[in-house]
């Protein structure tokens, strides 16, 4: 998908600090961390918006979910971790690709902002 900055990334187009890549997924550290660990999970697959997503995209994002547990041992994430993804303008949404964050590497606290 041209101008989509996520796209890019997984196109090796711009570059970013991976923590997990396999031929679905792309995992990779934000560049403006909200917690000591804040990775993006992105699916490869362009789109946005969970109320448009196809069965094979739906697929993808399983397969993100599925894999999570592993990303976040691997950044030593054995407390825990909060996932967030952020749908719409209410949200928040800056980036129009689909993506989970990954936010730990310390006490989040009870609430969820
Ligand atoms: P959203 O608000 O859309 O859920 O989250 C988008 C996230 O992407 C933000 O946390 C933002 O910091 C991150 N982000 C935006 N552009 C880039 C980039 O070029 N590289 C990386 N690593 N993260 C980005
Ligand atoms: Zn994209």
């Amino acid at each position: 998908m041209e101008n989509c900055i996520f796209c890019k990334i997984i196109a090796g187009e711009i570059p970013s600090n991976k923590v997990y890549e396999d031929e679905d997924m792309l995992a990779f550290r934000d560049i403006n961390p909200q917690a000591k660990v804040h990775v993006l999970v992105v699916p490869k697959s362009h789109f946005a918006m969970l109320a448009e997503m196809n069965e094979a995209q739906a697929e993808l994002v399983k397969k993100c979910l599925q894999k999570i547990p592993e990303i976040a041992g691997k950044l030593g994430l054995s407390g825990g971790y909060r996932l967030i993804i952020n749908q719409g303008k209410d949200a928040g949404q800056t980036v129009h690709h689909l993506h989970i964050h990954i936010l730990g590497g310390q006490d989040m606290g009870e609430k969820m902002l």
